[in-house]
């Protein structure tokens, strides 16, 4: 089961795309210098089809797309609330996961996500638009991991 604090549209974390980022909590990574460390806490509402249904519908016309923002506690329900989003947007919305793994999760699939980013926050070495991140952000086309990071960098 999957918990988040907020969500808001957003223009930066997936390139290309109008996001809805949901922020997930109960985040297991504790990486130094976290950017939100209350996403660690255990806390919010619990996310579930009922709530992204309800948010398709209020901002399914302003966006193209949306994204997990953690979820590393349980990555296959992620990947389960992905697919169902997919399949009630009827190709209409993409998903994208922010997970703070260095690599997908043991019996996660890419089929179900068009965008995942990879790796924890590490304060010397910075985020996605940083030269020297160890975080990568890929397209998945044809359940193939693309790597774009660089577009982070070129805007
Ligand atoms: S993965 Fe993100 S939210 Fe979790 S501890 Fe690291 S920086 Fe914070």
């Amino acid at each position: 089961m999957l918990r988040f604090h907020n969500y808001d549209i957003v223009f930066q974390e997936v390139p290309g795309e109008v996001t809805l980022a949901v922020n997930i909590s109960n985040c297991p990574n504790g990486c130094k210098g976290c950017h939100s460390p209350y996403l660690m806490d255990d806390t919010g509402d619990i996310l579930d089809e009922n709530v992204l249904a309800g948010l398709l519908e209020k901002y399914g016309n302003a966006i193209t797309c949306v994204c997990f923002m953690g979820g590393d506690s349980d990555p296959q329900e992620v990947e389960r609330l992905s697919a169902f989003l997919r399949k009630a947007a009827a190709g209409s919305i993409r998903t994208a996961w922010y997970s703070g793994r260095q690599k997908l999760p043991r019996g996660c699939g890419l089929r179900h996500f068009d965008f995942i980013k990879l790796g924890p926050y590490v304060e010397s070495l910075g985020g996605l638009d940083c030269a020297s991140t160890n975080q990568r952000f890929y397209l998945i086309e044809n359940e193939t991991m693309v790597d774009m990071t660089e577009s982070f960098r070129k805007r």
